[in-house]
């Protein structure tokens, strides 16, 4: 196999996604040093670093908001969210989704050790999903489940509006929207008093996490760690 492999990098050199340098067999899609060199939310936590932190102490079921890096225009983190989102990068997803989750676990206070019992990723709308083919949340949680050793739900939350570009909309409007985007529509999936992680690519205005999180909150005693892979306007103070 080792061989086999040696030979196909021989033929099909296989290069890092972001300096496009020639990798070597134990390196992922990105090299050692761009990896290295990746601009890491050192803290995790989210909460009073981010505008949408006032969006999440709203809500009491929320117990954290964690980021893996920060999101910036033109960046290397955009290059690879929009390889898993747009190319589907199972491989590139799964990576960063590893990494994040256990960043994660290494900083969790809980009493068990256990980031959560459950992962559940943001759907996407039916339509939305069949025509793009994949769910990037889905294949983020897929990295997270297999570090965590965590199980998936993928339909105790469902999307039931297609949200289009909401560019002709007022922020309220566009939350009051979105609002309206998740439903959940048997608590009884989830056993009583979970600790769910609800999993996104990036978190912008942080509206989509938080209707989604209204959602689950029907669901008696649940708490909920939200986190994403990005997150864009992340003040790095
Ligand atoms: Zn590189």
């Amino acid at each position: 196999m080792m061989i086999l492999n040696e030979l196909s990098d021989l033929f099909f050199p296989r290069l890092c996604i972001l300096c496009k340098s020639l990798l070597i067999e134990k390196e992922g899609q990105i090299c050692l040093e761009c990896l290295s060199e990746l601009p890491y939310i050192n803290s995790l936590t989210l909460r009073h670093n981010h505008p949408a932190a006032v969006l999440f102490a709203g809500q009491k079921n929320i117990v954290n908001v964690a980021a893996f890096l920060r999101y910036e225009k033109g960046g290397d983190v955009q290059k690879l969210i929009f390889s898993l989102k747009y190319r589907g990068n199972t491989e590139l997803a799964c990576q960063l989704g590893r990494q994040a989750a256990l960043a994660l676990q290494k900083r969790t206070e809980a009493p068990d050790g256990r980031v959560a019992d459950l992962i559940i990723p943001v759907p996407l709308h039916t339509a939305k999903r069949r025509e793009r083919g994949y769910n990037q949340s889905e294949l983020i949680s897929r990295g997270i489940a297999s570090a965590l050793n965590l199980p998936i739900y993928t339909t105790a939350l469902v999307r039931c509006t297609a949200t289009r570009t909401q560019t002709d909309k007022n922020s309220s409007e566009r939350r009051l929207n979105m609002q309206k985007a998740f439903e959940f529509p048997d608590t009884r999936i989830l056993p009583s008093g979970s600790r769910v992680l609800l999993v996104d690519d990036v978190i912008t205005s942080g509206a989509t996490l938080t209707a989604c999180a209204r959602a689950l909150s029907s669901a008696p005693g649940i708490r909920i760690t939200i986190l994403a892979l990005a997150a864009a306007g992340y003040n790095a103070t």
